[in-house]
């Protein structure tokens, strides 16, 4: 059965884990834009990941029979100095209309400190000139549901669509918030941290399968590029029918990532 992961860092990731991936039936992945695991120390650092991004990556996913798509963005923990981030964001514009970008992500808070405020702000405004999707990230823990309530007001004052913003990491204390207020919502399937497989089940029987979807954000860190097939295998073990298994893994990130003119999967 196939399925698309919405959210994987794969420039961090190697060809083994593509391969598997593919394996294990995955079609399509989309790939936000990210904080390294180190500050980059000049905007040309950016340019080049812009670069991989859009040029490398799909080729190296093409070899494993998955189509590439990504979001560009200065993340938030880099956001800090305001100046430095615009200079970033000043080259975003040159690669948003390469084939494979889906929009601006992930963008969103961290610390959920005034400057950070400002340049989700300004990642807003573009995404709203340009008309792209936007996949946002929510902090950590103790800051996630003032940071989730913060950046749902930010984007309501950008003018944008709720159902054309995915606010991405929801976990138990804020997914009703986000799907009420009219957004998609992406459950992050850590082994610890965020959401296990077996969480994210229970969400689902809790709130239903409208507007969500599951991603393995897997990175440099600790995290399962094959956390989606697993997540399938837990609904499949409680008994919950094909249709849904597909409708959260396959149907719903076809249907808010079709949005965009740049998205391509064989359905
Ligand atoms: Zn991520």
């Amino acid at each position: 059965m196939k399925y698309i992961d919405p959210h994987i860092h794969m420039v961090s990731r190697t060809t083994d884990d593509y391969r598997r991936m593919a394996q294990a039936g995955c079609v399509a992945i989309t790939e936000p834009a990210f904080w390294a695991g180190f500050d980059r120390c000049s905007a040309d650092g950016f340019r080049d990941y812009y670069r991989q991004l859009t040029d490398t990556e799909p080729k190296r996913a093409a070899q494993y029979g998955i189509q590439h798509h990504t979001w560009l963005c200065i993340n938030p923990k880099e956001a800090e100095d305001i100046g430095f981030a615009r200079e970033v964001m000043s080259i975003i514009p040159d690669f948003l209309d390469c084939p494979n970008v889906l929009g601006i992500g992930e963008i969103g808070l961290n610390k959920n400190s005034k400057n950070e405020l400002h340049v989700l702000e300004a990642h807003l405004a573009l995404a709203k000139e340009r008309n792209t999707l936007v996949l946002v990230h929510t902090p950590h823990l103790e800051d996630k549901l003032k940071g989730t309530r913060l950046i749902m007001a930010a984007v309501d004052n950008a003018g944008l669509d709720a159902d054309r913003v995915l606010i991405d990491h929801v976990e138990e204390h804020t997914v009703g918030e986000v799907l009420d207020r009219g957004f998609w919502a992406g459950m992050t399937l850590y082994p610890d941290t965020k959401c296990t497989p077996q969480r994210a089940v229970d969400i689902l029987e809790r709130w239903g399968t409208d507007r969500i979807w599951m991603n393995s954000a897997g990175d440099w860190g600790d995290s399962d590029p094959l956390a989606v097939p697993k997540a399938r295998m837990e609904m499949k073990r409680r008994r919950h029918p094909a249709a849904m298994i597909e409708q959260v893994t396959f149907g719903n990130p076809i249907e808010f990532l079709g949005r965009s003119p740049n998205f391509r999967v064989e359905a």
